[in-house]
């Protein structure tokens, strides 16, 4: 059922109606100042050319955020504003009767997340969706959400639950400079750019607070370790590691000051995320010890040195490529940073082996220049991986909490942006496939759901069109042939994995640990996962928990990709307006119903009011049996009746008219 209160339209004074037309009036007599509409929807009219100026008018005002309807549009201000996070801010919104009437904020979506969930009939989980393109605000966007949960669901009465309460906090925002050295990179377009997606499930109990925390990772583009773009650079966590190692580290790790490494381009370049330190100190609370920790940054140390390796092209095709220049060192360096025998490590850069036949014969076979290269680079990213999946599953099991120890849980989405560079890979193709997935689901959730629910009701509405981007999503995904069912990724040669399982490095053998028994000859083995189909099924995955989620949007836009403050250029914002179809939505949501609840939701939720008027309008009366049965005594109805009236004051204001003539 759909309530007949159109709040944006019909200028419903329960809905503050009478004050949005007063707004919208002053806007068009030009009293009301552009940069003071709050809400797109009172735009008017809205086009892409009124919407973009509304915009421009805030940015230049410094107001970064704005209503669009269902959608919060994010602008990045690309400068420090720490009282727009403040711990007091968020409390202010927190305690707010109704959020929604202070200016809009992130931590806006976020209490109305929070307040959702402990929604007094049938609590829903709740994900926000952050999107946007690389650099937009989206890693920024959710770290100041999952603060903002930190102070707000944590309120645990005794002095132990607090302590633990804190510990479990700190630990889950602890696992952000984590992730993040480890998972982001400075790129053309963001010096702080997320290389995986990640999605955070915090963890709430039935007294709203927070148990515990559940990361999920997607594609980590590994590529990155061994190959990046020019202007680019590698994982924060090599420069850190470079940087701010101290020197009886640097002689273990063989990092002697000012030592070039090819994989580690742009060193000079300083960075507020070169913070070996923050790092540390982040992983120690995590659990991961200083030995662990100590392990790891070797490793790390192993692969740079790796990195150096250098082959020569071989006279003979018969004859291994040979070792250039300091190659030599560079290998024995890295192969005793990995706890690696030097030679069967050359050997298995060196030379394929392929088995054949019945009788599962090897051959051996020399590797040309450009294969030993690709072995190299090869190697370096499946340890590279292999390391960072392991991080998150440390990060898990130091955050997650006991499945009996929660109830819901708020999801916060931070992928990577949608990005192109003048040469692409199979990671920037799965990147940009998962944003259009994620535009899919809001396509379908909001734009395509609603107006389709619209038609079954019967009611009165012209059809507002939206791009649908489903024709893009078959070709990369669909059936029979896509895409995705055309491409296979360059699989990882098996030596590799048979070389690393021989290191006696205690990391190592946890991440390469050695297969219980050799798959007997002529066998049928399992089919092997392609890079693509995993992050397919992977990304379906993740639709299935949103689609079982109440979302929320937030739309994060950059004004200029130099990614400095003040500067709004009109062509760059357009594309990402267009991209995100946010006109269409703001049709929607300003014409449209914005409550919507079902027959037998309302019907439970309000039954109470129906009985509370014909009580009030008939005076005292004699309770039915049945009355009395289910109403208990005056003194626990009243104790049901205030959560439930405070639930429609702050929730459904409109509502408390409609119910009134039920
Ligand atoms: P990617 O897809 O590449 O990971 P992203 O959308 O996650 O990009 P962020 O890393 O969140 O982008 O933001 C890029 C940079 O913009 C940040 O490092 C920060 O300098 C700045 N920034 C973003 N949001 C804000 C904000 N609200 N206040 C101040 N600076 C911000
Ligand atoms: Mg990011």
């Amino acid at each position: 059922m759909l309530q007949q209160v159109n709040g944006h339209s019909s200028g419903s004074d329960a809905q503050g109606g009478g004050s949005l037309r007063k707004d919208l009036q002053k806007f068009l007599s030009g009293e009301a100042p552009l940069h003071q509409l709050d809400d797109l929807t009172k735009v008017n009219p809205v086009t892409l050319e009124t919407v973009l100026r509304c915009l421009q008018a805030r940015y230049a005002a410094d107001t970064f955020y704005t209503n669009a309807g269902c959608t919060l549009v994010a602008l990045n201000p690309f400068k420090p504003i720490p009282q727009l996070y403040s711990t007091a801010l968020m409390r202010e919104y927190h305690a707010a009767p109704q959020p929604q009437k202070l200016k809009p904020h992130i931590f806006t979506v976020g209490e109305q997340t929070y307040r959702n969930v402990k929604s007094l009939i049938e609590p829903v989980n709740q994900s926000i969706i952050v999107s946007g393109e690389s650099g937009a605000g989206k890693t920024w966007t959710s770290r100041c959400l999952m603060k903002f949960y930190a102070v707000v669901a944590a309120s645990p009465t005794s002095w132990e639950s607090h302590k633990i309460a804190e510990r479990i906090e700190q630990r889950i925002l602890n696992s952000n400079p984590v992730m993040e050295a480890f998972g982001n990179a400075c790129t053309l377009r963001n010096n702080n750019s997320s290389r995986f997606g990640k999605f955070i499930q915090l963890q709430l109990n039935r007294a709203q607070q927070m148990t515990g925390a559940a990361v999920q990772t997607y594609l980590l583009e590994k590529t990155r370790v061994a190959c990046q773009a020019s202007s680019e650079r590698n994982f924060h966590i090599f420069y850190q590691i470079c940087k701010g190692a101290s020197t009886d580290e640097r002689l273990q790790w063989h990092l002697p000051e000012g030592a070039a490494f090819s994989w580690l381009p742009n060193p000079e370049r300083t960075l507020e995320e070169d913070c070996f330190e923050v790092t540390r100190e982040a992983m120690l609370h995590l659990g991961i010890d200083n030995p662990t920790q100590n392990n790891i940054f070797q490793v790390l140390a192993g692969l740079l040195h790796l990195g150096n390796i250098r082959f020569a092209d071989s006279e003979d095709e018969a004859q291994p490529c040979q070792l250039m220049g300091d190659a030599k060192c560079s290998i024995r360096t890295s192969a005793s940073l990995l706890q690696l025998p030097e030679d069967p490590l050359l050997e298995t850069l060196q030379i394929r082996t392929i088995r054949a036949g019945r009788q599962q014969q090897v051959f051996r076979k020399p590797c040309s220049r450009a294969e030993c290269d690709t072995r190299r680079d090869c190697l370096a990213k499946l340890v590279y991986a292999r390391l960072f999946d392991w991080l998150v599953s440390v990060i898990n099991s130091s955050i997650c909490a006991d499945p009996d120890s929660w109830t819901t849980f708020i999801g916060l989405l931070d992928v990577y942006g949608f990005e192109s560079f003048p040469n692409n890979s199979l990671e920037q193709l799965c990147i940009n496939y998962a944003n259009e997935k994620l535009q899919q689901h809001f396509v379908a959730h909001y734009l395509k759901a609603q107006q389709e629910e619209y038609t079954v009701e019967g009611l009165e509405w012209s059809f507002v069109n939206y791009q649908d981007n489903q024709t893009c999503l078959d070709l990369i995904e669909g059936s029979p042939i896509s895409i995705c069912s055309l491409i296979n990724e360059d699989p990882v040669p098996p030596e590799l994995n048979r070389l690393l399982q021989q290191s006696w490095d205690p990391l190592l053998k946890v991440l390469f640990p050695t297969d219980p028994e050799e798959q007997p000859s002529g066998q049928s083995r399992a089919p092997v996962l392609t890079v693509v189909s995993k992050f397919k099924a992977s990304l379906e995955q993740l639709l299935q928990v949103l689609h079982s989620t109440t979302p929320h949007y937030i739309r994060c836009i950059k004004p200029n990709s130099q990614g400095q403050a003040h500067i709004f250029l009109q062509e760059q914002v357009l594309s990402q307006l267009e991209a995100c179809g946010l006109v269409e939505t703001i049709h929607i949501s300003a014409a449209g119903f914005p409550i919507r609840i079902s027959h037998q939701n309302f019907v439970e939720r309000y039954e109470l009011l129906r009985r509370l008027r014909a009580r009030t309008s008939s005076g005292p009366h004699s309770p039915s049996p049945d009355e009395r049965h289910s109403e208990g005594s005056p003194c626990t109805e009243a104790a049901t009746l205030q959560p439930l009236l405070q639930d429609i004051l702050h929730t459904l204001p409109a509502l408390s008219q409609a119910a009134a003539t039920l």
